[in-house]
This record gives C-alpha cells, structure tokens and sequence, in this order.
C-alpha cells in the first residue's frame, strides 16, 4: 500500500521581511523601472505624481490577487490570518494612492483653489476617456466598504466571496484598460513590461486557484468515512484516502473542504484534528456556524471530498524544543487536538499545558480523548466551562490565576503558546501570556475568522504591515520626485 508524504521536507513558504521586499519592489517596481529609461512622463511636478501613484494603485490592486491567502507561499510562514490582515490593509492603501492619483491632478499652478479643483474634478468625471478609470475607482470604493461590512453579514458569505472576486477582476480589467489608453507613463517601454507582467502574475493566481487547484482538490482522492454528531452543535466528519502518496500535512495545519463535486468556489477552511500519523485517516471537528458546517453531520459515507491543502503555521515547528502552552476556546480545540496526538504520536516529553474552554462540558468533545493521550507525559490542563453543570470542568472563562497556575513551574520565557478561539477569548489569552512573561513573539495563533484581532501581537504585526504600504508610497513618490527633478 503507498505509504502518506512526510510533511518535513516540505517548503513552508517565505519569511516576511522577504515578502515585504518583494511586494514593495513589484508595486514600486513599474516606477522605478519607467524612470530608468526617461522616467515617467508628465508636465509638472503634480500630474507627475499623480501618474506615478495610480500606476503604483494599479500594481497594488494586482497584487490583491496574490496576497488572497490562498498561497502557501505567501501565508505559509506568516499564517492565513495575517496574509488576510495584509490584504484588507493593502486593498485601503491601493483605494489611498487611486485618491492621491487623483488630487494630484487637480493642482496646477497658480490655479489650486478649491473651486478651481472641483470643477476639475467634475471634468475628469466626466470625460469619456477617463469613464473606464472612474468606474474602476467606484469599483475600489464598493469592494472595501462591502469587504469590511457586508462579508457574511448583510449577503451570504459565498455570495460575497464570487461578488468580491467578480468586482476584483473587472477593476483591474478597467485599471488596465485606464492606464494603457490614457497614461502617457504607459508609453514608456520598462514601465508598461513591469505592469504587464505584474498583471500576468494575478492571471497566473487567478488561473491556479479557480482552475488548477479545483482539479488538484479531488485528485487528492478524499472520501467520507464517517460523520457524527459528537454535541448539539459540534460535528465529527472522517475522510479518508485512497491515494495517501499524494498528501501530506504538519499537526495544526488546515485544509480548504469542498464537498463533492461543487468548485472550490463553495469551499470552507478547516483545520485538521488529527495527528499525520494517522493518515491515511483526516479528522475534522466542525462547529455548526452555517450552511456548510451545518450539513456535514449529514453527509454520506462515500461523498468525495475536495481537500486543497495543506496552508497554515500553526504549527510545533514555531515551537523549538521549549515547553508547550495551548490555549483553546470552544471549536478552536480543533487544531490543538491535532498538536497533541502528534505530541503523543512522537513520544515527544516535553512539559505541554492546556487549558481549553467551552459553552459546556458536552462541548469539551475531546477532553477524554486528550488526557488519555498525554497521560505519562509531563501534562496538566485545566477544562472550562461558561455554565455551572457539576461536570468536573471549572466554571468561568480563562484569567490570570489559571495561567499562572499552568505555567507555575515553567520557564516563561522558554513556553511556546499556541492560542486558538472565538475573536474575544483570543484577544484576552494573548493580553494574559503576555502579562504572564510569554514573549509575544512565542505566540502562536490561528483565527477562525479574518477580522483581525486588537490584541498586543495583532497591533505590533498591524505597525508592520503599515510600514510596508509606507515603503510603497515612500518609494514610489521618491522615485518619481526625482525623475522630475533631474529633467
Ligand atoms: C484557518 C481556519 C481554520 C478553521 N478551522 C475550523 C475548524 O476546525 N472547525 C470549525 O468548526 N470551524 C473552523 N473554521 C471556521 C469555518 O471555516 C467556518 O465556520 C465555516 O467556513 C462556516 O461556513 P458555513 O458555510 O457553514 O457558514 P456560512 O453561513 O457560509 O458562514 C458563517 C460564517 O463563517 C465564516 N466563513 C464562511 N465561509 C468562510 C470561508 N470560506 N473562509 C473563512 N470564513 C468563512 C464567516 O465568518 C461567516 O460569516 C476555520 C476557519 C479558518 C479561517
């Protein structure tokens, strides 16, 4: 029988300051590149920059496609919800140059007064020429506000994400179509080979996520084993696979699930429950939260299964040899469960230290299955439960008495803490590491969603983040500043 890949050699994608070189390069790139062969064309100062900032928008939003979190690549080493903090800050970045394009062009000199540059502005909204650039603009404006308020709320959320990718395609056709018929930068030959090419890569994404990775999905060969209900609202679903050669995973990871033969357009992230010792077996823990999650308790024995994967960090390998924290909150005991039974699975002996909430004690569905694994290991845990049900769990959710009481006779600064769980409850656990004297740097954390947290990690990764969009206005201001200097 073929034997399942081992996940160890696999490449895990790239460091972030890497990514941040990369990404400033190819949306400052185009710039720069015009201004080595006579420099973007303008006849001022202003209309300058102005054409240097909406090529770099232009980049911007092409580079949207990339940053989607779809790419191992990219999230690999960063993680899923940080690629997805990146994107939504560099999508309001992007919609920030489209407005600098813009006002740029209403100065002129001598004639910059507020009424002189509204009339302007109607112009520009009103030339034939410029529609397809407006509208891309219009497009920009509705894509943001829609992805920050209306993603699962006000429409459904698959609705949403083929809506988001609709809306996405067509600006950047209009930005293109904008930029090569009226961007006289476009007429310089590096400049318009670096968009070009720039345009070339979100195809290339776009090709490999709706098209290669949908037929990858199934030839995973995933078929359902088995689901069951394990509570009133957390469901137990089995894969297995035919063809174990063809995939392999690190505990923590996550895969994207499609069920049966629908496209990927349909699919959903779930992490993985189980330990890669027991492929050729997946198991998943799924909280009923909508359409999808809540029909997998249903499924058949037998559906096919897209399984596109694996993507994620949460993983031992961010943990070096030091003592292990994990902190879960209701579903987030998903991946955790999956860290422990390779810990076990490796007789690995390091201290490991779990403190795991939940509504009630029928949702800590995989308490016993834990303690039975880690059971001879140097382990303590501490089960919580929001309401009072004489279940041997401690009523409350997670404060400082229970972590310090977990980390009492561990090196703090040595603990590697893994955070998994509703927004909230991981806003408050990373604040509580932190004061306990876990380096924010030793937290590692998976979101179920992508709304970015608020918690002392999110903040310092979000001051990164801007600071990247910062070199990117930075140099490409720079860079035309200077061609309009030296001509
Ligand atoms: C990395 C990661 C790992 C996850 N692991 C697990 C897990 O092990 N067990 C578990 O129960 N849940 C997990 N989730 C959450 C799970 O993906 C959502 O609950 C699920 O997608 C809901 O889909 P639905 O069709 O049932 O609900 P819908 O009604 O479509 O959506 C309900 C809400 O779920 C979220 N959601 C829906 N689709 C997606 C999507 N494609 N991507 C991200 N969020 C989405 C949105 O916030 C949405 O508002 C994980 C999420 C992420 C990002």
């Amino acid at each position: 029988m073929p034997q399942p890949r081992s996940a160890g050699d696999r490449f895990i994608g790239l460091p972030a300051p890497v990514l941040a070189v990369i990404y400033v390069a190819l949306t400052a790139g185009p710039v720069l590149l015009a201004s080595f062969t006579g420099g973007p064309r303008g006849s001022t100062v202003f209309s300058l920059l102005a054409r240097a900032g909406g090529v770099a928008a232009l980049s911007m939003f092409l580079m949207q496609f990339v940053t989607s979190g779809r790419f191992e690549t990219i999230s690999g080493r960063i993680g899923l919800d940080r690629t997805m903090g990146f994107h939504r800050l560099a999508a309001v970045g992007a919609l920030g140059m489209v407005g600098l394009h813009v006002i740029l062009f209403l100065f002129r000199a001598g004639e910059s007064g507020v009424t002189a540059m509204a009339s302007r502005l109607l112009t520009y909204f009103l030339r034939p020429d410029l529609l397809t650039g407006v509208i891309a603009t219009l497009l920009a404006v509705i894509l943001i506000v829609t992805g920050k308020y209306m993603r699962g709320r006000v429409l459904p959320y698959q609705g949403w994400r083929v809506g988001h990718g609709a809306m996405a395609v067509a600006l950047v056709l209009l930005g293109l179509h904008h930029a090569f018929t009226n961007a006289r930068f476009m007429a310089d030959p590096l400049g318009a080979a670096a968009l070009l090419f720039i345009a070339l890569v979100a195809l290339a994404s776009l090709l490999v996520v709706y098209v290669f990775r949908p037929v990858h999905a199934f030839r995973s060969g995933f078929t359902v084993t088995s689901a069951r209900s394990l509570s009133p609202s957390i469901a137990e679903l089995v894969l297995t696979t035919d063809t174990p050669e063809r995939f392999s995973f690190a505990a923590g990871q996550f895969v994207w699930l499609t069920i049966g033969r629908r496209h990927t357009f349909t699919d959903n992230p779930f992490s993985i429950a189980s330990a890669p010792s027991d492929l050729p077996q997946l198991r998943f823990l799924i909280r009923n939260a909508g359409d999808m999650s809540g029909s997998v308790s249903s499924l058949a024995p037998g559906t096919r299964m897209g399984v596109d994967g694996p993507h994620g960090s949460f993983t031992l390998r961010e943990a070096g040899n030091g003592p292990i924290a994990l902190l879960a909150g209701g579903i987030g005991i998903a991946p955790v469960l999956s860290l422990v039974r390779a810990l076990a699975a490796t007789d690995d002996r390091r201290p490991v230290r779990l403190i795991a909430g939940a509504r009630s004690a029928a949702d800590h569905v995989a308490r016993k299955e834990i303690e039975d694994a880690m059971a001879g290991h140097d382990f303590r845990a501490i089960f919580l439960a929001d309401m009072d049900d004489d279940s041997g769990c401690e009523k409350g959710t997670c404060d400082a008495g229970h972590l310090n009481r977990i980390l009492e006779d561990l090196d703090r600064g040595a603990v590697t803490a893994f955070v998994c769980g509703p927004p909230a409850m991981m806003e408050s656990a990373i604040g509580l590491l932190v004061q306990a004297g876990v380096p924010a740097a030793h937290i590692v954390m998976e979101r179920f969603d992508f709304d970015g947290g608020n918690d002392v990690v999110c903040r310092i990764v979000r001051r990164r983040f801007i600071s990247v969009i910062a070199l990117v206005y930075g140099a490409t201001l720079a860079v035309a500043l200077v061609a309009a200097l030296i001509r």
